[in-house]
């Protein structure tokens, strides 16, 4: 597969939810102090860390592209507002 970004190799994997979301909302995440995800297909999963592979995407991106000091996040340009409203 390609990066989406660039058109390079895909490398590197893409968080779904940033870790530092889910550490703001959930606090610290361990093994003993889980949280779940639950989708059509598997219910109740257990996630031991917020940088656990079960809440990345499968590779679609080059690591140089998921960097933040290479390149600008790829949520963070989307959550950029494209134009102002004036009033
Ligand atoms: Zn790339």
């Amino acid at each position: 597969m390609k990066c989406w970004i660039c058109g390079s190799d895909a490398d590197s994997r893409e968080h779904l939810i940033k870790a530092s979301d889910l550490k703001a909302v959930f606090g610290v995440i361990t093994q003993k102090k889980p949280i779940y995800t639950h989708t059509k297909l598997q219910k109740n999963q257990p996630i031991g860390g917020s940088t656990s592979d079960k809440l990345k995407y499968g590779a679609r991106i080059c690591a140089r592209c998921n960097s933040w000091r290479e390149y600008p996040h790829a949520s963070t340009a989307i959550l950029e507002p494209s134009c102002t409203i004036a009033s």
